[in-house]
């Protein structure tokens, strides 16, 4: 259940209504939110004139639910928008890692040249081997502020955990929770705090109520600019490396009023598939796209086999556009 309180509720009385109840208060534009837990049905009668608006769940499906909102939340970063009325399908592209400066800059001298906005590169790496490449950390976000600066870019950039949520959000434009942190409570918090965009990755091992459980814990803090992003779940299949839920994506498209990207690097884990798997979700009118792209892909020093070179990135933008605009949308 879900009560909006008029803008200057009695203290006392939601102060009771909180300890009662353990309800979650947080503003949300010009009014105070409350969220009760979903199976509190009614209330004592003398907090019936706080409601302005009651809704029951059956799930902690809420805030981030169709039924709470039936228009889809519009999120802003840079001079982009997505979600709300807009129609846009935004392009994410750049490497799996910063690597150097040269790699960085010659991904966003391509960037520029296709009208791509939205730089992606990750410097705190989540590896699954503590062996290889972690990513330049520190470093690497500093030369992201500073292709930012120098391209006129949007950047996404992944937070690995909490102790680094801070200094991410101080240089991104979008801060990417990986599949691996999806349930990592201490960043989840952290990033409720912010009103920075946020991009959450589904958990391959994840059901789509987990994903938008996740994305309650920032809804619920206060911050409204929440992404998804379906980037494969783990199935019996081994010939790929994960399997992209496009069932998924309509499911959230349908029950969410979140904006929906979709990474297909990741998904197919392997580069022949990309452009194909790219085109597909584009026309089913999703929100953004995630491409992995590097000057080198088989040099990269993460994800090298999925990663597509930067002639393929060209062409595949440009093909996106055509499907883009068929089905009604347009990538910016
Ligand atoms: C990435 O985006 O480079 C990444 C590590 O993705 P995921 O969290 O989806 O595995
Ligand atoms: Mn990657």
């Amino acid at each position: 259940m879900i009560i909006h309180t008029v803008a200057n509720p009695d203290p006392s009385l939601m102060k009771d209504l909180c300890a009662q109840y353990g309800a979650i208060v947080f503003q949300e534009r010009e009014q105070q939110v409350v969220v009760l837990a979903s199976k509190v049905r009614e209330l004592e009668p003398r907090f019936l004139p706080l409601v302005r608006e009651k809704f029951v769940f059956d799930d902690d499906i809420q805030l981030g639910s169709a039924r709470y909102r039936s228009k889809k939340r519009e999120v802003h970063f840079g001079d982009i928008a997505i979600g709300g009325a807009t129609e846009n399908t935004v392009f994410i592209a750049g490497p799996c890692s910063v690597e150097s400066r040269a790699q960085i800059e010659t991904v966003c001298e391509r960037l520029v040249k296709e009208e791509i906005k939205v730089l992606r590169a990750g410097a705190f790496k989540p590896r699954t081997s503590p062996y290889v490449f972690q990513g330049l950390g520190t470093e690497g976000l500093q030369l992201l502020g500073e292709m930012r600066q120098k391209y006129n870019l949007s950047v996404i950039t992944e937070v690995r955990d909490a102790t680094h949520v801070d200094a991410v959000i101080e240089v991104a434009d979008i801060v990417q929770i990986g599949a691996k942190a999806m349930y990592d409570h201490g960043i989840l918090r952290a990033c409720g705090k912010s009103r920075k965009p946020v991009l959450l990755k589904r958990g391959f091992g994840s059901t789509l109520q987990e994903l938008v459980q996740a994305a309650e814990f920032m809804l619920s803090s206060g911050n409204e600019n929440v992404i998804l992003c379906e980037r494969g779940i783990r199935t019996f299949e081994t010939k790929t490396r994960f399997t992209l839920d496009l069932c998924g994506v309509a499911y959230l498209k349908e029950h969410t009023n979140l904006p929906v990207v979709v990474d297909t690097s990741h998904a197919m884990g392997y580069r022949y598939g990309v452009p194909d798997l790219t085109r597909a979700a584009a026309a089913m009118g999703v929100d953004g796209l995630l491409i992995e792209s590097h000057p080198t892909p088989d040099k990269a020093l993460s994800d090298a086999a999925q990663q597509i070179d930067l002639d393929t990135l060209s062409e595949l933008v440009a093909s996106v556009r055509k499907v883009a605009k068929a089905v009604g949308r347009k990538v910016v």
